[in-house]
């Protein structure tokens, strides 16, 4: 039994002229992500990307798990495929999809001819599908409007598919299609849920994290490097940068006053982070920042920190509770190490009062108190850079 891979497209099917260049970075993330699977064909029809494994021995079910996470696509369907011959489509076909339909109670049946050499025409198709499914399974009824289940035969040029489940894929745009941003990643909830819903909307990350060794631990950046690795089940490899944070902030804490600690390691973070991005082709930071959760966002705590942001800051999950946050990094899987008990560098020297309403003067005035632009450089030049792959 040869099986097959129907993924249809989600809003990619709405573009225009430039459709094809949307498909392409699909059909390339597709190959990339299924690379380690085996082999397979891809070929494209009708706004679908059919893809056949080349290999009778692939573990469909893990590649159906792997395409679920691949944003571009709205609905998957495995479907079996069979010659183009009626009697093989009724006999294999049936069999193929007979689990759904005996925990049915209603179906239908629909056919795409899109191979106009078949000898019957979609409508006869579907009547003498339909009679032969309602002998088999007696307990069944017909229902077009609402069915449980709809058998679908799609008659293509190199073979008859038939199917019965669909599943919801993981919507949105290619990852590649939106350009490059850095995202700011903590060992927290949020940062990881940010980049989640960026790369949803098609765009390819790289992350940065700063550790202040040994305030922070080596088993912290472990955690942090494995919520990456979830998160590239979605976003594809992540260029990692880990920055060795601690000199700056031993420099704040020796010389600025204590309610301006936060924000002022803020801005060198964005100091930091925008560096890598102009010698990285990134033209965005993203955050998990979320308004009012923490002293740290609120609107004049983000003001301040923009102010030294010559690029754009994503933050996602600005106007999200914290549990609609959980919800969807329980989704993604990176909840359950994200609440693992690891120090981060944010909250190494946390000020007991910090500002909530910081004035932008008052927190460059005392940023001034040291010149950081050295440690800047040192920061960035000493950051180690490397790739993170799905786990
Ligand atoms: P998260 O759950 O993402 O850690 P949080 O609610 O703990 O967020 P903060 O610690 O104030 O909030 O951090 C706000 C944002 O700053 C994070 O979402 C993340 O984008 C960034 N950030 C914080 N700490 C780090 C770090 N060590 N490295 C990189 N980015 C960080
Ligand atoms: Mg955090």
């Amino acid at each position: 039994m040869r099986e097959i891979i129907l993924a249809k497209y989600g809003e990619i099917a709405l573009k225009g002229l430039n459709k094809h260049t949307f498909e392409d970075m699909l059909v390339k993330n597709v190959k990339r992500r299924l690379k380690k699977f085996g082999q397979f064909e891809y070929f494209r029809a009708q706004s679908t990307l059919y893809i056949q494994p080349e290999d009778e021995n692939i573990d469909m079910d893990l590649v159906m798990e792997a395409m679920e996470k691949i944003f571009g696509i709205a609905k998957l369907c495995r479907a079996v495929e069979v010659e183009k011959d009626f009697g093989k489509i009724a006999e294999k076909g049936i069999e193929y999809v007979s689990e759904a339909l005996e925990d049915a109670d209603t179906f239908k049946v629909e056919a795409k001819r899109a191979d106009k050499r078949f000898p019957m025409k979609s409508p006869e198709i579907c009547s003498r599908l339909g009679e032969i499914i309602l002998e088999r399974f007696p307990h069944l009824t017909v229902d077009v409007k609402n069915p449980n289940v709809t058998v679908t035969v799609e008659i293509r040029e190199k073979g008859a598919y038939i199917h019965a489940v669909k599943v919801d894929g993981a919507g949105g745009m290619p990852v590649g299609s939106s350009g490059r941003a850095m995202l700011l990643l903590s060992g927290g909830i949020d940062s990881p849920v940010a980049g989640y819903m960026m790369a949803k909307r098609g765009v390819h990350l790289c992350a940065v994290h700063f550790e202040s060794p040994p305030y922070t631990s080596e088993r912290a950046r472990m955690k942090v490097e494995k919520l990456a690795s979830i998160m590239a089940r979605y976003c594809g490899q992540i260029k990692f940068f880990c920055v060795p944070f601690t000199e700056i902030q031993e420099k704040i804490r020796e010389n600025c006053s204590e309610e301006y600690f936060t924000i002022i390691m803020r801005r060198l973070m964005m100091r930091v982070a925008q560096r890598l991005c102009g010698e990285n082709d990134i033209s965005a930071l993203v955050t998990g920042e979320s308004i009012a959760q923490v002293a740290s966002q609120t609107m004049a705590a983000m003001v301040c920190t923009d102010a030294v942001c010559k690029m754009p800051v994503f933050r996602p999950v600005i106007g999200m509770d914290k549990k609609e946050i959980i919800e969807i990094s329980r989704k993604i899987g990176t909840f359950e190490t994200s609440i693992e008990p690891y120090e981060d560098c944010c909250t190494v020297f946390t000020p007991k009062h910090p500002k909530t309403k910081p004035i932008l003067e008052n927190v460059e005035a005392e940023e001034e108190k040291y010149d950081f632009s050295e440690l800047v450089d040192k920061a960035v030049h000493e950051t180690r850079i490397y790739n993170i792959d799905a786990c």
